[in-house]
């Protein structure tokens, strides 16, 4: 299965340091073969990115989307709007944007359909918080948030996912869980979408980890049985060090 890999910008990058970017990590694109890599800009660096990576192989992608189809959502941008900018994948549901911004369970749901029939593919975030942790009730988080995310979806749908695992503790602070956390959280995943999607639709969705990945510690996550690519913030915001992590990962997996 093939690896995924996406930079998740957040609110960093101008249209120009966008390009400049992409410019940058096209250099090496003949290391990346064999891994999606995907690059999610803020919203205001889409076109910018777009024109960068036209040609190429490495994908576009978008921080959120609003599930209406147009309309007074003063901010908002829509998903025919991302897909007409040439966005292909959009993250949803990111813990930043489910604690900072208050969206609930029942409105990442919608935003999954909305990207669904507009054709671009959801990167579902899910993770449990430090205190839920402590608590010993991760799967319990973890179940409840895929099962509001996924209640109207069909297997077929399910099975062309990416679901990115992010503990909201290992988010931004260079404590990434450990590989033995990441592996019976992703075997959790796996087990729940073959339980109520069937084997098929489970074997094709595509599990990230996320959460304080770098280079250095990629390729015990990419290894896993469950864990096919990652979800990177804070490393992808330099095009040398999230090139070196994409070879690092794909090192890991190829031998
Ligand atoms: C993220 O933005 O989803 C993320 C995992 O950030 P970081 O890699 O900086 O922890």
């Amino acid at each position: 299965m093939k690896l995924v890999i996406a930079a998740n910008w957040k609110m960093h990058k101008t249209g120009r340091e966008a390009k400049e970017f992409c410019l940058e990590l096209l250099q090496k694109e003949d290391d990346y073969k064999g891994v999606e890599v995907l690059i999610c800009p803020p919203f205001t660096a889409l076109s910018a990115a777009a024109a960068e990576l036209k040609d190429s192989s490495v994908k576009l992608g978008a921080q959120n989307l609003y599930p209406g189809a147009q309309g007074a959502f003063t901010g908002e941008i829509s998903a025919a709007m991302l897909k007409e900018a040439g966005v292909k994948y959009v993250i949803i549901g990111h813990s930043e944007r489910r604690h900072l911004m208050g969206e609930d369970d029942s409105l990442v749901a919608r935003k999954i359909e909305a990207a669904y029939e507009n054709g671009l593919n959801p990167i579902l975030c899910i993770g449990e918080k430090e205190e839920e942790r402590e608590k010993g009730i991760t799967e319990k988080v973890l179940k409840k948030q895929l099962a509001a995310a996924l209640e109207k979806l069909e297997p077929g749908q399910v099975k062309s996912l990416v679901i990115a695992y992010e503990p909201v503790w290992a988010i931004g602070t260079g404590k990434a869980a450990s590989a033995d956390d990441a592996a019976s959280a992703a075997d959790f995943i796996y087990s729940y979408l073959d339980k109520h999607f069937g084997k098929d639709a489970a074997a094709g969705v595509r599990i990230q980890y996320g959460g304080s990945v770098k280079a250095e510690n990629i390729g015990s996550f990419v290894t896993l049985e469950h864990v096919h690519g990652a979800l990177v913030g804070g490393a992808s915001l330099e095009a040398g060090s999230f090139s070196e992590l994409v070879r690092a990962a794909r090192k890991a997996v190829e031998g």
